[in-house]
């Protein structure tokens, strides 16, 4: 049974802050943050078959095929610590991802109990994507224009090197949001219509208000 289970997904186009935002809200209810980009990535830099198959389409910005982040999605909800609920951030990102979840959380009894969409407008998204810097210590985000640190280059936090992402360059970050618009904006109206769908506005909002939101909207509040 689902009971009191928070089973969440946060939805919303590249940079509209969904990893920002799940690094907070987990630890804040307790959720296990689930990155089908995450554990691509790392799945990348450690050269594993995984990692081999993923790479030209993440460095595409197309999406991995359907079946190879349903496997990793389907062993990771299996895990102990996301038994009784999780945070899913960057998954599903097609119809048939969001069927395929639908079904295996069925077959175990439960069901989404949200799907939180962070809704910010496409030129934002654009420079927000293109500004990011992440570092290779800690992993901790940075913008260089609207969040820079505080000696270019290095970590505040762990004095790490600060690298932008191969797929945030400009080009692929267009695709990146084509692919988005085309692929998995149908899943708002998917979730929509069964009911599990609220949305939060994140454009132009620091990631403060726009956590407040959230933890609001999934205490059972309303939608901004
Ligand atoms: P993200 O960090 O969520 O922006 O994901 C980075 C890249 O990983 C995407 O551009 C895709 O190539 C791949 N990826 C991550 N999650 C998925 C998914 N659910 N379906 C297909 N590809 C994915």
């Amino acid at each position: 049974m689902t009971g009191d289970q928070l089973n969440v997904v946060l939805l919303g186009a590249p940079g509209s802050g969904k990893g920002t935002q799940a690094e907070r809200v987990g630890p804040a209810f307790g959720l296990p943050h689930i990155s089908t980009g995450d554990m691509l990535r790392a799945a990348l830099a450690a050269g594993t078959p995984l990692g081999l198959e993923a790479k030209r389409y993440m460095e595409a910005g197309e999406l991995v095929p359907d079946e190879v982040v349903v496997g990793i999605i389907r062993e990771r909800l299996a895990d102990d610590d996301a038994r009784r609920g999780f945070l899913v951030d960057g998954f599903p990102r097609t119809l048939e991802q969001a069927r395929a979840l639908d079904a295996m959380l069925t077959d175990a009894g439960r069901a989404l109990t949200d799907v939180v969409l962070i809704d910010v407008p496409e030129e934002e998204l654009v420079q927000r994507l293109s500004g990011r810097r992440l570092c290779r210590g800690c992993g901790k985000g940075y913008h260089t224009v609207f969040d820079p640190p505080r000696q270019e280059g290095a970590c505040n936090v762990c004095g790490g090197e600060l690298y932008q992402r191969a797929d945030d360059n400009e080009e692929t970050v267009r695709n990146r949001l084509q692919v988005y618009r085309r692929q998995t904006e149908p899943l708002v109206g998917y979730y929509s219509e069964r009911g599990v769908l609220k949305a939060v506005s994140g454009g132009g909002r620091m990631p403060d208000d726009v956590f407040a939101d959230l933890r609001r909207v999934l205490a059972g509040g309303t939608s901004t």
